[in-house]
């Protein structure tokens, strides 16, 4: 029944080439004003875990000193988005500030079409890509990936009083709305004999944001897009459903240069410090659990 996702991410879609040359928005904003979540992580310190990440600090080099770049699209909630006052926030945005904390550094959120975040960070332009970014044996390719600190799935939103009742639904020569260079995209945009619809069956946004819409407005029949960003898009549109789906289960991860291990290391152990003692859980549940 659910063969049009069951398929596996490897080795498809050539990525590299769907987000090339993808333009560099604004390239800074102030880091995230609420980092209340992150405090306890840095008393938790004293305790003495493990592995030390900000001991490392000196070596690591990043593209602007002092400072720790983060690519992301931030028109994905709750995981990164634009905040009332015009600035940055969301699970990834307050994650990255507390590694950026336990790394000395300051984090500057660069905010871009989510198909340009593996490359600015391929290119040298941005430190780590986190962006709900899930791994996939096709990105690996292009980054190196940190310890995964969430899981997304892909569900369907589409109007209330659509025909499509399920997945299945989709094949009947229907028009899906996607993001570009997504998973989403991937998965839908593959031939049918690959478990897809067919490229003419969707059609690309920059973000989430535009994909829905072009469901308002009738240009698309559904959209596929992660779960999280789903139920925020629904419960900011009236007129919207998710259908009830069961596909797989994606991670995500931060995306990091392969030609700079050291900042790889640094961010993947305070991430792991961050992940033990529970300041990621706290993160993700202000959001998520007793969010909106
Ligand atoms: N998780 C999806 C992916 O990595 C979508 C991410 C996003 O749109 N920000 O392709």
């Amino acid at each position: 029944m659910k063969k049009y996702f069951a398929l596996l991410l490897a080795g498809m879609m050539a990525l590299s080439l769907a987000a090339c040359g993808g333009s560099s928005a604004p390239a800074s904003s102030e880091p995230a004003a609420e980092t209340e979540a992150a405090e306890p992580a840095a008393e938790a310190e004293g305790t003495e875990a493990e592995a030390p990440a900000a001991d490392t600090s000196a070596e690591i080099k990043t593209i602007e000193a002092g400072k720790l770049h983060m690519a992301t699209n931030a028109a994905f909630p709750p995981y990164e988005m634009i905040s009332d006052n015009g600035g940055f926030e969301g699970i990834d945005v307050e994650i990255a500030t507390a590694i950026a904390q336990k790394l000395g550094l300051e984090l500057v959120v660069d905010d871009m079409e989510f198909s340009s975040v593996i490359t600015s960070v391929q290119g040298g332009k941005s430190d780590i890509a986190m962006a709900g970014l899930t791994v996939t044996e096709e990105r690996k390719q292009n980054v190196d990936f940190t310890e995964s600190y969430a899981t997304g799935v892909q569900v369907i939103i589409v109007p209330e009083g659509s025909d499509i009742k399920t997945v299945d639904d989709l094949a009947n020569d229907k028009m899906i709305g996607v993001q570009d260079g997504t998973t989403g995209y991937i998965y839908c945009s593959d031939t049918v004999e690959n478990g897809g619809y067919g490229e003419d069956h969707v059609t690309s946004y920059p973000n989430g944001a535009m994909a829905i819409e072009a469901l308002k407005g009738g240009k698309v029949d559904a959209v596929v897009i992660d779960n999280e960003p789903a139920k925020a898009f629904v419960a900011a549109n009236e007129g919207l459903k998710i259908l009830d789906t069961e596909y797989i289960v994606e991670n995500y991860a931060i995306g990091i240069s392969k030609e700079n291990p050291a900042l790889r290391d640094a961010v993947d152990a305070a991430l792991k410090e961050l992940i033990a003692d529970g300041t990621v859980k706290t993160i993700v549940d202000k959001y998520i659990n007793a969010g909106e």
